[in-house]
């Protein structure tokens, strides 16, 4: 007898096959695909799942299966990711944002009083853009600069600005961290950053892995994964305004050393993600009283 593929079977040999291989969201990753395949979303999965699927879409479907078994992001895959609840393009050329990349948008978020005041904010090495515009949607008073050395980075970022609508507050700007800026003179109420932060040897590790579809260059941030940083630091305490912020993404055994290489700010944290591991760290610049009044008067950070 001819085996009759339904959805729901689709779904379920599927999920047990990325289980099987030790994917961390078996089930999610085959909704995903298969709804791709069929231009649709994960409800319409659900609202037909005992419908049989035909064999052209099933050819596809085992097509993106195959290339997800051999390690492709399923955000490459189907082309786009959701963060913040915010659809981005994304692609070889750059780094699939992570959902813990949404805490430094939080945090972001609680220090600029969520939509009041338009401040002036830099995104270093934005990728997909996907920091910088989920903060132009945020605030819409504000004005953005998404900063970023990959040309290819670059295009994508360009089209997810668009796509979201926000081409007249964020502008982006080829370069290496804040040198385009610098250069330009202009001062910042924040600098925002998810750079390269994986020390070099366990980048080219997962660059064979796990990651070896992601740009290495989005990843490795040199022997202890801090060499960005440390350059990026300065540059930012010089383009600050006073009681302006630094707020950036790090790995959770970073969090001690960013402590010694910020001793020039007035006021740091370590922030702990969900998972309880430090992942976000928020520096003040000191000098607020002399400051810009769009920066004052908020409560110190937890
Ligand atoms: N969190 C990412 C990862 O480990 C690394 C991101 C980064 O280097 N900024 O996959």
């Amino acid at each position: 007898m001819q085996e009759i593929w339904t959805i729901q079977a689709l779904v379920e040999w599927t999920t047990n096959r990325f289980a099987r291989e030790g994917f961390e969201h078996p089930r999610l990753e085959a909704e995903v695909l298969l709804a791709h395949v069929l231009d649709a979303d994960r409800v319409h999965l659900y609202v037909n799942y005992h419908q049989p699927v035909n064999q052209e879409e099933r050819q596809r479907f085992r097509e993106l299966v195959h290339r997800r078994l051999q390690g492709q992001p399923v955000a490459y895959l189907v082309g786009y990711r959701e963060f913040y609840s915010l659809r981005f393009e994304v692609g070889p050329g750059v780094l699939v944002p992570r959902p813990e990349t949404e805490l430094l948008v939080d945090v972001v978020l609680d220090l600029a009083g969520r939509g009041e005041p338009s401040h002036c904010i830099a995104d270093v090495g934005t990728g997909s853009g996907a920091i910088a515009v989920t903060l132009a949607r945020h605030l819409p008073r504000s004005s953005l600069w998404a900063i970023d050395l990959s040309a290819p980075a670059l295009d994508i970022a360009q089209r997810n600005i668009a796509r979201h609508g926000v081409e007249e507050r964020v502008t982006l700007l080829h370069g290496d961290l804040l040198e385009p800026l610098e250069k330009r003179g202009l001062a910042l109420d924040m600098v925002v950053a998810n750079l390269p932060y994986v020390p070099s040897a366990e980048a080219s590790e997962l660059g064979k892995g796990l990651l070896r579809y992601e740009p290495r260059v989005a990843l490795d941030g040199g022997h202890d994964g801090l060499a960005l940083y440390r350059r990026l630091i300065p540059q930012a305490g010089r383009m600050l305004v006073p009681g302006g912020y630094l707020v950036v993404e790090i790995d959770h055994r970073q969090g001690q050393a960013m402590l010694g290489l910020l001793q020039e700010f007035s006021e740091v944290s370590v922030l702990p993600d969900l998972t309880g591991r430090d992942r976000v760290v928020v520096a003040r610049k000191g000098g607020a009283e002399s400051a810009d009044p769009l920066l004052q008067g908020r409560p110190p950070l937890p």
